[in-house]
């Protein structure tokens, strides 16, 4: 069977869940999966390395323009992608305290934005991935056959980024220092001129707060064979 595969595209605030549910998906359905965080977090990343200015839109417009930046999936891994920039792997450090301050600044230059999304749609191109993100279904993706805003309330979404972080060693964050960080990242995300984080018009909204990721994965699962089904029988009916 030569079936094309079908894109889902995936949106919703910060830590609620968005990575696990693609992850579990993809997995599930045997697509490539494409966490866009990681994207703008690699250049955030590179940005502080150089110390380029968070305010020079111009010097991280041409930043992101250069980057060597190469995303390798690794299902088994935390992350489910490994992130590489000049060919080094820098997965490990993208979730620390000053790329997750920095992100939001990096992620509203329009110039950025541009690049990211030129990147993420040769992705897609040939079909059969998730990806997740902030813009996915309204700019990156909006003919995706599938699209979702994931959210939950902000107390459920510190509780899980706090739970994940004393899993981790090395970070003396509170729970309040957690949640507000979220509280301001979603504020960035939300208000930025280009392209903020809002629901697709097509987006089916998910309510995660009282859901597991095992739970919100099969709804998505569920709804890409449904379609998929849907699509053949028409295929065949053309046909006959
Ligand atoms: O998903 P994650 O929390 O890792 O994303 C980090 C940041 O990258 C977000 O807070 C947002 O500022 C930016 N981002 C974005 N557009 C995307 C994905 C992430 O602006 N598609």
């Amino acid at each position: 069977m030569t079936s094309e595969k079908m894109n889902i595209a995936i949106d919703g605030p910060a830590a609620g869940g968005k990575t696990t549910v693609a992850r579990l998906v993809a997995s599930e359905l045997g697509l490539l999966y494409l966490d866009t965080g990681m994207m703008y977090r690699a250049l955030a990343w590179q940005a502080l390395q150089d110390n380029v200015p968070l305010d020079d839109t111009e010097a991280l417009g041409k930043l992101a323009e250069e980057l060597p930046l190469d995303l390798e999936a690794a299902p088994d891994t935390e992350a489910g992608c490994r992130v590489y920039v000049n060919g080094v792997d820098i997965t490990a450090q993208l979730h620390g305290d000053q790329v997750s301050a920095a992100v939001s600044k990096v992620a509203s230059v329009s110039a950025v934005r541009a690049d990211m999304v030129k990147r993420q749609q040769k992705i897609a191109e040939a079909g059969g991935v998730v990806m997740a993100g902030r813009d996915i279904c309204t700019v990156v993706l909006p003919e995706a056959e599938l699209q979702y805003y994931l959210d939950a309330s902000l107390d459920e979404r510190a509780k899980r980024r706090f739970a994940d972080m004393q899993a981790r060693s090395g970070n003396d964050l509170t729970y309040a220092d957690v949640r507000q960080r979220l509280a301001q990242r979603d504020y960035e995300d939300t208000h930025r001129a280009d392209s903020p984080l809002k629901q697709a018009e097509r987006a089916k909204y998910i309510d995660c707060t009282h859901l597991s990721a095992a739970q919100v994965s099969s709804i998505l699962v569920d709804d890409y064979r449904k379609l998929a089904a849907e699509k053949a029988e028409e295929a065949n009916s053309v046909k006959s």
